[in-house]
Protein backbone atom coordinates (compact mmCIF):
# COMPACT_ATOMS: atom_id res chain seq x y z
CA UNK A 1 0.00 0.00 0.00
CA UNK A 2 1.01 3.39 -0.38
CA UNK A 3 2.66 5.25 2.07
CA UNK A 4 0.52 8.92 3.03
CA UNK A 5 2.51 11.74 1.09
CA UNK A 6 2.85 13.71 4.60
CA UNK A 7 4.84 10.72 6.00
CA UNK A 8 8.56 10.88 5.59
CA UNK A 9 9.20 7.41 6.59
CA UNK A 10 6.92 4.35 7.90
CA UNK A 11 8.41 3.10 11.54
CA UNK A 12 5.35 0.02 11.79
CA UNK A 13 3.31 -1.52 10.00
CA UNK A 14 -0.56 -2.54 10.48
CA UNK A 15 0.91 -5.96 10.39
CA UNK A 16 3.84 -5.51 12.70
CA UNK A 17 1.95 -3.53 15.27
CA UNK A 18 -1.01 -6.50 15.10
CA UNK A 19 1.66 -8.77 15.89
CA UNK A 20 2.87 -6.56 18.81
CA UNK A 21 -0.69 -6.17 20.23
CA UNK A 22 -0.99 -9.58 20.71
CA UNK A 23 2.18 -10.62 22.56
CA UNK A 24 1.06 -7.32 24.53
CA UNK A 25 -2.31 -9.49 25.16
CA UNK A 26 -0.55 -12.12 25.76
CA UNK A 27 1.60 -11.05 28.41
CA UNK A 28 -1.09 -9.33 30.14
CA UNK A 29 -3.72 -11.59 30.35
CA UNK A 30 -1.30 -13.97 32.12
CA UNK A 31 0.18 -11.68 34.54
CA UNK A 32 -3.21 -9.97 35.40
CA UNK A 33 -5.15 -13.47 35.60
CA UNK A 34 -5.29 -13.47 39.06
CA UNK A 35 -5.52 -9.62 39.77
CA UNK A 36 -8.73 -7.30 38.72
CA UNK A 37 -7.91 -5.58 36.14
CA UNK A 38 -8.98 -2.26 34.75
CA UNK A 39 -7.61 -0.51 31.59
CA UNK A 40 -7.06 3.18 31.50
CA UNK A 41 -6.90 4.79 28.25
CA UNK A 42 -5.34 8.14 28.04
CA UNK A 43 -7.81 10.08 25.47
CA UNK A 44 -7.31 10.55 22.68
CA UNK A 45 -4.65 9.22 21.38
CA UNK A 46 -5.06 5.75 23.00
CA UNK A 47 -8.05 5.05 21.52
CA UNK A 48 -6.66 3.04 18.83
CA UNK A 49 -4.11 1.13 20.58
CA UNK A 50 -6.77 0.74 23.51
CA UNK A 51 -9.25 -0.97 21.25
CA UNK A 52 -7.35 -3.61 20.18
CA UNK A 53 -5.38 -4.17 23.30
CA UNK A 54 -8.77 -4.85 24.96
CA UNK A 55 -9.56 -7.37 22.49
CA UNK A 56 -6.16 -9.13 22.62
CA UNK A 57 -6.81 -9.74 26.25
CA UNK A 58 -8.10 -12.67 27.44
CA UNK A 59 -9.28 -12.44 31.11
CA UNK A 60 -12.53 -10.22 31.76
CA UNK A 61 -11.81 -6.65 32.25
CA UNK A 62 -12.74 -3.57 32.42
CA UNK A 63 -12.14 -0.40 30.67
CA UNK A 64 -12.54 3.28 31.23
CA UNK A 65 -11.17 6.86 30.17
CA UNK A 66 -8.92 9.64 31.10
CA UNK A 67 -8.39 12.90 29.28
CA UNK A 68 -4.54 14.20 29.31
CA UNK A 69 -3.22 17.14 27.07
CA UNK A 70 -0.02 18.72 26.90
CA UNK A 71 1.04 19.26 23.66
CA UNK A 72 -1.91 21.35 22.20
CA UNK A 73 -1.44 22.30 18.47
CA UNK A 74 2.30 21.97 18.51
CA UNK A 75 4.59 19.22 18.69
CA UNK A 76 6.52 19.62 21.49
CA UNK A 77 5.47 19.65 25.32
CA UNK A 78 4.59 22.92 26.98
CA UNK A 79 5.43 20.87 30.19
CA UNK A 80 2.29 21.72 31.95
CA UNK A 81 -0.30 18.49 31.48
CA UNK A 82 -3.92 19.13 32.15
CA UNK A 83 -6.10 16.21 33.09
CA UNK A 84 -9.74 15.95 32.67
CA UNK A 85 -13.08 13.73 32.18
CA UNK A 86 -13.81 11.50 34.97
CA UNK A 87 -13.19 8.10 35.84
CA UNK A 88 -16.11 5.84 36.43
CA UNK A 89 -14.58 3.34 38.76
CA UNK A 90 -13.65 2.69 42.02
CA UNK A 91 -9.93 2.72 41.82
CA UNK A 92 -9.20 0.81 45.06
CA UNK A 93 -11.02 -1.96 43.49
CA UNK A 94 -8.81 -2.29 40.94
CA UNK A 95 -5.57 -3.36 39.52
CA UNK A 96 -5.17 -0.29 37.39
CA UNK A 97 -3.19 -0.47 33.95
CA UNK A 98 -2.23 2.99 32.58
CA UNK A 99 -2.69 2.62 28.70
CA UNK A 100 -0.76 5.28 26.83
CA UNK A 101 -0.23 5.89 23.03
CA UNK A 102 3.29 7.41 23.36
CA UNK A 103 5.59 8.51 26.29
CA UNK A 104 7.92 11.80 25.73
CA UNK A 105 8.69 13.71 28.58
CA UNK A 106 7.00 11.81 31.12
CA UNK A 107 5.43 14.51 32.36
CA UNK A 108 1.79 12.74 31.29
CA UNK A 109 2.68 9.55 33.38
CA UNK A 110 3.71 11.41 36.28
CA UNK A 111 0.42 13.17 36.53
CA UNK A 112 -1.28 10.23 36.23
CA UNK A 113 0.57 8.08 38.78
CA UNK A 114 0.13 10.99 41.29
CA UNK A 115 -3.50 11.32 40.16
CA UNK A 116 -4.36 7.34 40.50
CA UNK A 117 -1.99 6.87 43.48
CA UNK A 118 -4.32 9.36 45.18
CA UNK A 119 -7.06 7.66 44.54
CA UNK A 120 -5.99 4.65 46.20
CA UNK A 121 -5.47 2.34 42.89
CA UNK A 122 -4.96 -1.26 44.02
CA UNK A 123 -1.73 -1.30 41.80
CA UNK A 124 -1.07 1.05 39.11
CA UNK A 125 1.27 -0.01 36.03
CA UNK A 126 2.17 1.53 32.49
CA UNK A 127 1.42 -0.06 28.80
CA UNK A 128 2.23 2.37 26.07
CA UNK A 129 2.52 1.74 22.84
CA UNK A 130 6.07 3.95 22.01
CA UNK A 131 8.11 5.67 24.05
CA UNK A 132 10.84 7.86 22.64
CA UNK A 133 14.38 7.25 22.63
CA UNK A 134 15.31 9.89 24.83
CA UNK A 135 16.71 11.74 28.23
CA UNK A 136 13.57 11.86 29.63
CA UNK A 137 12.24 14.95 32.20
CA UNK A 138 10.37 12.53 34.69
CA UNK A 139 11.75 8.45 34.90
CA UNK A 140 8.82 6.53 33.60
CA UNK A 141 8.46 2.80 34.27
CA UNK A 142 6.86 1.30 30.95
CA UNK A 143 5.87 -2.73 32.39
CA UNK A 144 4.32 -3.15 28.98
CA UNK A 145 6.21 -1.61 26.16
CA UNK A 146 5.15 -1.90 22.58
CA UNK A 147 8.53 -0.14 20.40
CA UNK A 148 10.76 2.53 21.29
CA UNK A 149 11.10 5.35 18.31
CA UNK A 150 13.13 7.78 17.75
CA UNK A 151 13.14 11.67 19.09
CA UNK A 152 11.05 12.66 16.23
CA UNK A 153 7.35 13.89 16.04
CA UNK A 154 5.08 10.51 14.78
CA UNK A 155 1.02 10.39 13.83
CA UNK A 156 -0.87 7.43 13.26
CA UNK A 157 -2.39 4.66 14.89
CA UNK A 158 -4.70 7.16 17.31
CA UNK A 159 -1.69 9.73 17.34
CA UNK A 160 -2.12 12.89 15.89
CA UNK A 161 -0.61 16.43 15.02
CA UNK A 162 -3.40 18.90 15.02
CA UNK A 163 -6.61 16.06 15.21
CA UNK A 164 -5.25 14.68 11.69
CA UNK A 165 -3.48 11.53 10.74
CA UNK A 166 -5.17 9.19 13.62
CA UNK A 167 -6.64 7.19 11.50
CA UNK A 168 -3.56 6.03 9.99
CA UNK A 169 -3.19 2.00 10.06
CA UNK A 170 0.41 2.28 10.20
CA UNK A 171 2.52 4.57 12.86
CA UNK A 172 5.39 7.08 10.92
CA UNK A 173 7.10 10.06 11.44
CA UNK A 174 5.78 13.05 10.09
CA UNK A 175 7.78 15.05 7.29
CA UNK A 176 8.89 18.78 9.22
CA UNK A 177 7.28 20.75 6.00
CA UNK A 178 3.75 19.81 7.38
CA UNK A 179 4.94 21.83 10.54
CA UNK A 180 7.21 23.99 10.20
CA UNK A 181 6.28 26.69 7.95
P1 LIG B 1 4.85 13.40 27.66
O1 LIG B 1 3.94 13.93 28.71
O2 LIG B 1 5.47 12.05 28.01
O3 LIG B 1 5.87 14.39 27.22
O4 LIG B 1 4.03 13.21 26.34
C1 LIG B 1 2.98 12.37 26.24
C2 LIG B 1 1.95 12.91 25.27
O5 LIG B 1 2.53 13.79 24.31
C3 LIG B 1 1.33 11.81 24.49
O6 LIG B 1 0.17 11.36 25.12
C4 LIG B 1 1.03 12.48 23.15
O7 LIG B 1 -0.24 13.09 23.21
C5 LIG B 1 2.05 13.54 23.01
N1 LIG B 1 3.19 13.14 22.16
C6 LIG B 1 4.48 13.00 22.53
N2 LIG B 1 5.26 12.67 21.50
C7 LIG B 1 4.44 12.62 20.43
C8 LIG B 1 4.67 12.31 19.03
O8 LIG B 1 5.79 12.04 18.55
N3 LIG B 1 3.57 12.34 18.23
C9 LIG B 1 2.33 12.63 18.70
N4 LIG B 1 1.33 12.62 17.81
N5 LIG B 1 2.08 12.92 19.99
C10 LIG B 1 3.13 12.92 20.84
MG1 LIG C 1 -1.84 15.23 20.24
Amino acid sequence: MDMHPDLEQVLFSRERIAARVAELGRQISDDYRNGNLLLVGVLKGAVVFLADLMRAITIPHRFDFIRASSYGKGTTSSGYVMLSGQIEHHLADYDVLIVEGIVDTGRTIEALTREFTRSGARSLEVCSFLMKKRARAVPVVCRYLGYEVPDRFVVGYGLDYDERYRHLDCVGILRREVYEL
